[in-house]
This record gives structure tokens, C-alpha cells and sequence, in this order.
């Protein structure tokens, strides 16, 4: 089996092979980067509360799951053959799983990549805590700069742990967040961005829905819809950055999505049209009953992997099975002072997604590190 993306489907993926399958089955996983990190770290190292790198854990780590690990980046993918190259390496199996993800894509809007930081990569972590450990006023913009972007709660909850940080410090400095789409979460309606506004709102953190961008200058951002006036852009001594994502392109290239789009894939058995060719995660496109795109999101892909697995591993055996995905998953959002709210539900249901958000507590904290604490041990062990 050949699993393309080390990052919360493929490693699911090739876990649960392993799983089922024990050494029958020969698993090998590519990606380019070497450790695998949970997103929201991302955010905890920004606001200083720990190293990204206590939540790091080394691909390589599967080996002792059976499964090799190949460190290289994918060139091209010939789907029909259920093969890719790797640095100029053919790799064929009998089925392909296609995990890459969604690519950050700052180019896309001029002047984001000179002007902003990327909040969403490793490579922004670093110059973003500086950024904010030395805010004593002014302000700072986190702005979500396209749609569909992972884990839409993400950027609202790096505001509210911002906002607590400035605070502790005795910072003077306002945040303010925007967001292209209508509301802050639209997957949950009216009464659930009510909810997640007032909560911005009583923290003193400013928001504005509808909020497209044109370009980047020094501090400030640019409006789209042209001929504004300058009043109506907006400043920033600091801007925080959700860049646009897209498909990687040598997805698109396989033909496995259009330009501009995502892997169409049957969303309760995550076939592509390929036989035995899957693709899981942010690479993909789903829709949800209500014509809303199911979010992205690392518990979504960890699911999809599960369920990936287990019809790779009847077909393997000669069976064949019936495991779907229902679209289960969950999101957290800190809401300060050692709280979380869950964005969580069966986004597939049926006549109508079935998603709450839950109010905040401390339980819902630890569940979070529940959450990441037991996918780190099962796929990795307990190696750092
Ligand atoms: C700040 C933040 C907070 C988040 N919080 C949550 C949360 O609370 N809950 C939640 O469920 N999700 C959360 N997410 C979202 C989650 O991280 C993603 O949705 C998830 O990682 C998607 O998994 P995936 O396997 O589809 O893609 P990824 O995990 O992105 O993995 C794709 C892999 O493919 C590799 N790759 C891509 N192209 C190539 C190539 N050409 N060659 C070699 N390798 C390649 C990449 O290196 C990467 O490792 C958060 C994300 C961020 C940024």
C-alpha cells in the first residue's frame, strides 16, 4: 500500500493498516517533512505556552509499526498505476492513498508574503511569538485571507490566547480578526457565530465578517471592491496571516482535481475514480447536506484514515467491507482561562448536519489533550 502525506490522514491511515493487517501487508508512507505536529501547537507556541516541539513526533517512529517511511517530495502521481515519483523514484503499490493535505498559498494575494505572518506554518511560529512578546501597543490583524481554510475555529481562538496574552502582560495593544466568509463559522448558523462573536466581543477583540482582501501593503491591509476610500482599509503594527489554501498541484496535475478545486471523492467511501485510489483530509472536497463544504480538519482525516484502512484491509484479505464515514469530527476552540468550547457533530447526517458547539469548560480542555495524547502514543509510541 502506498500512503502520499504523513500528516494526520496518512499516518491514521497506515496505523490503522498496521492495525488490521499486522505484516501481511508491506505499508510505505512518503512525505517531505520529518516529524509530524498537530496544528493547534502551532498556536500554543505562539502564545508561549509550550514549544512547538513538545508536541513533535518523528515519522520515522511508524518503522516500528511495519511501515517505511520514505522521506522525499512527491513529483508526480500516476493514479491508474497506483504509483508516484520521489525525487525521481518510482514507487508502485496495489493501492494509493492520497493524504497531501491543502498547500498555503501566501503568493496569492500581493504583498501578503512580504507583510504578514504565516500563523499557519511551522516557518511563522518563531517570528510570531517575537511579534507578539514585544506588542506593547498598537495593534494586531489575524486575518483569514481565503475559504475553505482548516480548522475554522483556529484563528478565533489565536485571537482570544493573544488577547490573554497581551493582557498578562499589561499590553495596550487591540486585536482585531476578519474573515472573507459572512459569519465566523457558518457551519454553525446564525445562533452559533452569535456565540462565538459575543464572545470576541467581550473580550474587547474587534471582528468583521465579509472582509476581502485586494493586497498587502505596510501596514495595512487593502479592501477588495476597488475605490474605496483609504479610511475604509485596515491598519495593523502586526498582521497575523491564514493565508489561502489550495490543492497541491501535483494533485491537480494526476488529474485527481480540477484547477482551482479539490479531490472529488465519494464521500462515504472516500474512492476517487480510481480503482483502489483513495484520498482523505484537506486535499479533498465533501459536501454537507446544506451545500456548505464540510470543514477541514485533522479529526476528520483521522476518521477518513480509519475507515480507508479497514476497506484496503477486507479487500487485502479477499472480503469486502462495509465501513463509511459519517463524517464525525470535532474541533476546539480555548476560550482562555484554561477553557474550551467543541465545535463537534456528524457533519454527513442526514436530512441536515448534526453539529453543536458546546460551551465552554474545562473538561473540554483536557479533551483536547486527551485527543492529541492518545493519537501521539498510538502511532508513535512513546518516542520524542
Ligand atoms: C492552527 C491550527 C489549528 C488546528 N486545530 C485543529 C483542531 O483542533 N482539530 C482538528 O481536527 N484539526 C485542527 N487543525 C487542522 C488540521 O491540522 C488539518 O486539517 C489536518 O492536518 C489535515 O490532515 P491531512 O492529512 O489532510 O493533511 P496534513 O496533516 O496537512 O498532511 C499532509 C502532508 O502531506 C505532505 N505533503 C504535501 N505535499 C507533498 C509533496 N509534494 N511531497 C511530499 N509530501 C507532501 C505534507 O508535508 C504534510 O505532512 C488545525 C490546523 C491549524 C493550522
Amino acid at each position: 500500500m502506498l500512503i502520499l502525506g504523513g500528516g494526520f490522514g496518512g499516518v491514521s491511515t497506515a496505523h490503522h493498516l498496521h492495525r488490521l493487517l499486522g505484516a501481511e501487508v508491506d505499508i510505505t508512507l512518503v512525505d517531505r517533512r520529518t516529524h509530524f505536529v498537530m496544528g493547534f501547537r502551532k498556536t500554543m507556541a505562539v502564545v508561549g505556552r509550550e514549544p512547538l516541539e513538545t508536541g513533535m513526533r518523528p515519522l520515522e517512529a511508524l518503522a516500528s509499526q511495519g511501515v517505511r517511511v520514505v522521506r522525499g517530495t512527491i513529483e508526480s502521481i500516476d493514479a491508474a498505476a497506483h504509483a508516484a515519483v520521489v525525487d525521481g523514484q518510482r514507487i508502485e503499490a496495489d493501492a494509493l492513498v492520497v493524504a497531501l493535505g491543502a498547500d498555503l498559498v501566501p503568493g496569492a494575494i500581493p504583498g501578503l508574503a512580504e507583510n504578514a505572518i504565516n500563523v499557519y506554518s511551522t516557518d511563522g511560529v518563531g517570528p510570531a511569538a517575537d511579534a507578539l512578546a514585544s506588542l506593547q501597543s498598537g495593534s494586531l490583524l489575524i486575518g483569514i485571507f481565503g475559504a475553505p481554510y482548516k480548522c475554522p475555529p483556529a484563528p478565533y481562538e489565536l485571537a482570544i490566547l493573544c488577547k490573554d496574552a497581551l493582557n498578562a502582560r499589561g499590553s495596550s495593544a487591540s486585536i482585531t480578526v476578519f474573515t472573507p466568509q459572512p459569519g465566523s463559522l457558518p457551519v454553525l448558523g446564525q445562533a452559533g457565530c452569535d456565540v462565538i462573536e459575543g464572545r470576541l466581543a467581550g473580550q474587547g477583540i474587534g471582528f468583521r465578517a465579509s472582509t476581502k482582501i485586494e493586497r498587502v501593503e505596510a501596514g495595512r491591509v487593502v479592501l477588495a471592491g476597488g475605490g474605496l476610500p483609504l479610511e475604509d482599509d485596515i491598519a495593523f503594527d502586526v498582521l497575523f496571516a491564514v493565508p489561502p489554501h489550495r490543492c497541491p498541484p501535483v494533485v491537480v496535475d494526476a488529474g485527481l482535481a480540477q484547477q482551482g478545486g479539490w479531490v472529488k471523492i465519494n464521500p462515504r467511501t472516500l474512492e476517487t475514480n480510481h480503482e483502489d485510489v483513495y484520498a482523505i483530509g484537506d486535499v479533498t472536497a465533501v459536501m454537507m447536506a446544506t451545500g456548505q463544504p464540510m470543514p477541514k480538519a485533522g479529526a476528520f482525516a483521522d476518521n477518513e484514515g480509519r475507515v480507508v484502512a479497514e476497506r484496503l484491509a477486507a479487500k487485502f484479505q479477499g472480503k469486502t467491507s462495509d465501513a463509511q464515514f459519517d463524517g464525525t469530527g470535532a474541533c476546539f476552540l480555548e476560550t482562555g482561562s484554561g477553557e474550551a468550547m467543541v465545535v463537534r457533530g456528524t457533519f454527513l447526517a442526514e436530512p441536515a448536519p448534526d453539529i453543536e458547539l458546546t460551551p465552554p469548560s474545562k473538561e473540554h480542555l483536557e479533551e483536547k489533550s486527551v485527543f492529541e495524547r492518545e493519537r501521539l502514543d498510538a502511532w508513535f509510541g512513546t518516542t520524542r
